[in-house]
């Protein structure tokens, strides 16, 4: 593992680790703290390190029982459906953008993993 990546992989762990929700980066609070399964118990997710995030009551209810991309692909069709309502609109494309975001750190993470 080189230098680099060491970096790399304690910034990813620092930022899933840092008392913030993995998905919006909201400051979690004793009131808004939930644990949520990247693939869910009922899709086959298991208890495991790997497959836990700390998140915020949010977007935890907002993923539900989906994976990040059935999340995503909800949110878009959420979006497509919702013409007139601007605020709504803002927001879902906000979710959009954070679930996206989480994704693509958990490609991230995968990928190191697999080269280490
Ligand atoms: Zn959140």
């Amino acid at each position: 593992m080189t230098a680099n990546k060491r970096k790399y992989t304690k910034s990813v762990i620092e930022s899933i680790y840092s008392n913030r929700c993995f998905y919006c980066n909201r400051k979690l609070t004793d009131g808004n703290r939930a644990v949520d399964h990247l693939c869910p118990v009922s899709k086959g997710g298991k208890n495991t390190f790997e497959n836990l995030v700390m998140c915020c009551k949010t977007c935890n209810s907002i993923k539900g029982n989906k994976t990040i991309g059935e999340t995503i692909a909800q949110l878009q069709n959420d979006l497509n459906w919702c013409h007139d309502d601007v605020k709504r609109r803002r927001r879902l494309e906000r979710y959009i953008h954070d679930f996206t975001h989480a994704k693509d750190l958990i490609i991230t993470i995968k990928n190191i993993n697999s080269k280490t």
